[in-house]
């Protein structure tokens, strides 16, 4: 049993003042691997004094002194991506190709960072005054479980390129992950209390989090629900916040889509992360016209998925992260039947073989109308809902009647059809014909998927203020 008892104040492990112990289950055996000592609001006190400390120094570096500071964290991140790997396998579940691009993902976020500062302009004008975009302050940062490091690095990095200082809460459920990746970010040898990292609870360091008037932002991913309560929390000292949520993102196929190229990417985009992720395409609309050819198609790609231990080479979906999500897509697989839709394939119940880990069939439902729950709320685990329509503008119809806005996805040979259905999505994102990954580009929501964006100029931006100055002379400046 591993345990881990340090959290990471000031540029050192140290123990918490918070006294609780959580233990964690490995979610492939059902077996206790590993417990945490969970931080407290003293903890945080403590985390958001050494950011504050470090702040006004940091706040004034350049663009060459971040840059510097960003590729060694690159490199450390790098120097042991394969145990980062191991790590993550054993404690999410994740297969071994998802952590291997998570981690590579995380490390890069460094890169693309710097990237991004090179041709920064944080100086600019409007009409005659000079507009300064100064950092924020202390930054909170807030992440799930379903992809940790990546969370973690991007948000840290655009945190320390726009020159603030930050204060990290993990998901206690990613523990060992942080554990390993702080020693890493600890390895890069940067000024103390540029971050901190400490391990603990949603309402008790979380909230803390939120309610701490040293704190100027936070940069949230997460449900929701929560996400409400962080905005709501917030707005009391007009903290920044920037909020990936949840999604429920429609995938649509259109009369003309190249099924060969559709369908796997359909199952992919709902089967990704073993459907833990809020970009998931969980609601494919398919014309009425090829619903029987689709659900065939459909039916044979789901039921030659590998359900397996995640450190097994040929694995495509290992188990959920723990017991509470494995009973809550259970829930919502009887709730579809309950509900009127028909299974196609998966259903209630461990895959056979695999009752000790957290694993699920993965699962398809057809005869779905879009207003039942399962077509309208984020189940967060391989679970499809396949919808038919008669009509394009009905297909955009559908797509567009969610509470959520994160992603969209749209499929046919017809390009300029496609992006005419692309451009009438209500989403942050959309894919045309495939899935693509551009670690420049904006990602965040429209509607209730979140506020803000992250990645890229969009999101450094939103980690900066911007200041206009009228009368300002450059001819003046210090040298
Ligand atoms: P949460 O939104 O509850 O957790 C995300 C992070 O927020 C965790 O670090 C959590 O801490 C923290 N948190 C919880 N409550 C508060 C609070 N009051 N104030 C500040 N921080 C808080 O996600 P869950 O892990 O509970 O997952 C539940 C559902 O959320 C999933 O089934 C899925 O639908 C959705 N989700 C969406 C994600 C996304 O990428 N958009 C990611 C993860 C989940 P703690 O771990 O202690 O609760």
């Amino acid at each position: 049993m591993q345990n881990i008892h340090h959290i990471y104040i000031n540029g050192q492990f140290v123990t918490p003042h918070g006294t609780q112990v959580q233990e964690l289950i490995n979610p492939t055996t059902g077996q206790p691997r590993a417990s945490v000592v969970l931080g407290d609001e003293t903890d945080v006190h403590a985390a958001v004094a050494a950011a504050k400390a470090a702040y006004p120094a940091y706040s004034r570096t350049s663009k060459q002194e971040r840059m510097a500071i960003l590729q060694r964290m690159h490199d450390a991140v790098a120097a042991r991506s394969e145990e980062l790997v191991q790590v993550m396998v054993e404690e999410y579940g994740g297969t071994l190709p998802f952590c291997r691009a998570s981690v590579q993902r995380a490390a890069n976020s460094f890169l693309h960072t710097m990237q991004l500062l090179e041709t920064f302009d944080f100086v600019r004008t409007a009409g005659s005054a000079r507009v300064v975009l100064e950092p924020l302050g202390v930054v909170g940062i807030i992440t799930p479980w379903n992809s940790s490091y990546g969370f973690i690095c991007s948000k840290l990095a655009t945190a320390l390129a726009a020159g603030s200082t930050a204060v990290i809460k993990p998901s206690e459920l990613s523990a060992a992950q942080t554990q390993i990746l702080t020693e890493c970010l600890h390895a890069a040898q940067i000024a103390p209390g540029l971050f901190n990292i400490v391990n603990g609870s949603g309402d008790t360091v979380g909230a803390a989090i939120t309610a701490h008037r040293d704190i100027a932002k936070i940069s949230f991913t997460g449900s929701t629900a929560v996400g409400k309560q962080i905005a709501r929390g917030a707005v009391e000292t007009m903290k920044r916040v920037t909020l990936e949520l949840g999604g429920k993102s429609p995938n649509v196929l259109l009369e003309d889509a190249d099924l060969d190229l559709a369908i796997p990417t359909a199952v992919a985009a709902f089967t990704f992360n073993s459907g833990q992720a809020c970009l998931a395409g969980t609601r494919l609309i398919v014309p009425a016209s090829r619903l029987d050819e689709i659900q065939q198609r459909i039916k044979v790609a789901v039921d030659a998925l590998i359900v397996g231990a995640p450190a097994d080479a040929g694995t495509q979906i290992g188990p959920l992260v723990n017991a509470a999500q494995h009973a809550r897509v259970q829930r919502y697989i009887a709730l579809g039947t309950q509900e009127g839709a028909t299974l196609l394939t998966g259903g209630t119940g461990h895959p056979p073989g695999m009752e000790n880990g957290y694993f699920v069939k993965p699962t398809v439902f057809v005869n779905v109308r879009n207003d039942m729950a399962i077509a309208q709320e984020e189940i967060f685990g391989p679970v499809l809902s396949i919808i038919a329509y008669d009509s394009e503008e009905e297909a955009i119809a559908i797509a567009n009647d969610t509470r959520y806005g994160l992603q969209a996805y749209v499929s046919s040979r017809d390009q300029a059809r496609a992006n005419r259905v692309a451009a009438q999505l209500v989403a942050g994102r959309v894919f045309i014909n495939g899935l693509y990954d551009e670690p420049l580009a904006p990602f965040g929501g429209f509607k209730q998927s979140g506020i803000g964006r992250e990645f890229g100029t969009y999101g450094l931006e939103a980690y900066l203020e911007p200041k206009a100055m009228m009368g300002y002379s450059t001819s003046h400046e210090s040298p």
